[in-house]
């Protein structure tokens, strides 16, 4: 399975500072492997500029966001479809901060996941716990509950042959962890996502071809101990990712490790 290393630019860089972004990573990433997959999250208004350059960086495109509607009188709502149309068939769901400031809910982000799926697009769904939670020993809890909400409407669409199966993504971000130079160690976050793969095995049959990824506060000293774990494939990265050179030192570390791995 190939290994992901996902920037997430959350509300940061304009077309000036892409574009300069884009010239530095493709100085400082010289190598390219196809087993490693580099996708990059960014503003809906960045996209369509950020596909015209993707080809040349060997890097994926996604949003950071989609509705879970179709199309109508959502005013400020950005479409799967639309997405679709400018070249760009990934989505980040879910992300802790659309949860706690935006008001999403299970519901709505089990939604999302859903309708990227059906349309053959490939949802990156995060998951994670709250400090509160998290001190309370609370972690497989909550994301026993958040992916139960994603299995459930997988299920309901009937969504769970095991091409759609292998699109999903998911991200457990812990969320004390996200932006605060805090993390989860390697054993944690190993732990977590045992849970998820187990849930997905269990309701699916194998979760083998799901890419499940570890995210908050991953920089180069970390990441390589998340990849040595057996559950995770990759990291969803924010911060470091706004350094170019920095996240085309995560994307080498992927590729040694991926290297080593076969
Ligand atoms: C994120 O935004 O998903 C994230 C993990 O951010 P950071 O790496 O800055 O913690």
């Amino acid at each position: 399975m190939n290994t992901l290393v996902c920037a997430n630019w959350k509300m940061n860089q304009t077309v000036q500072t892409m574009e300069q972004w884009c010239t530095d990573y493709s100085h400082a990433q010289s190598t390219h492997r196809s087993d490693v997959e580099v996708v990059v999250c960014a503003p809906f208004v960045l996209l369509p500029a950020l596909v015209a350059r993707a080809g040349g960086m060997h890097v994926r495109i996604a949003a950071q966001n989609v509705s879970e509607r179709a199309h109508g009188a959502f005013t400020g709502e950005v479409s799967a479809e639309m997405l679709q149309s400018i070249g760009v068939n990934t989505a980040i769901v879910g992300h802790s901060e659309r949860r706690t400031l935006f008001g999403e809910t299970d519901d709505d982000v089990a939604a999302k996941v859903v309708r990227l799926l059906a349309l053959g697009m490939t949802p990156i769904c995060c998951v994670g716990e709250t400090l509160d939670a998290y001190r309370a020993g609370k972690t497989v809890d909550v994301i026993t509950q958040q992916m139960h909400a994603v299995i459930k409407k997988m299920n309901d669409a009937a969504l769970t042959d095991a091409h759609t199966v292998a699109r999903l993504v998911i991200a457990y971000e812990p969320v004390w962890a996200i932006g605060t130079g805090l993390r989860a160690s390697a054993q944690e976050a190993q732990e977590a996502i045992f849970v998820i793969e187990r849930m997905i095995a269990e309701a699916f049959g194998d979760a083998s071809r799901v890419r499940k990824l570890y995210g908050g506060s991953v920089d180069a000293q970390t990441f390589g101990a998340y990849l040595d774990q057996p559950s995770i494939q990759g990291a969803l990265v924010g911060g470091a990712s706004l350094d170019s050179g920095h996240f085309a030192s995560l994307v080498r570390i992927a590729q040694e490790k991926h290297g080593a791995r076969i």
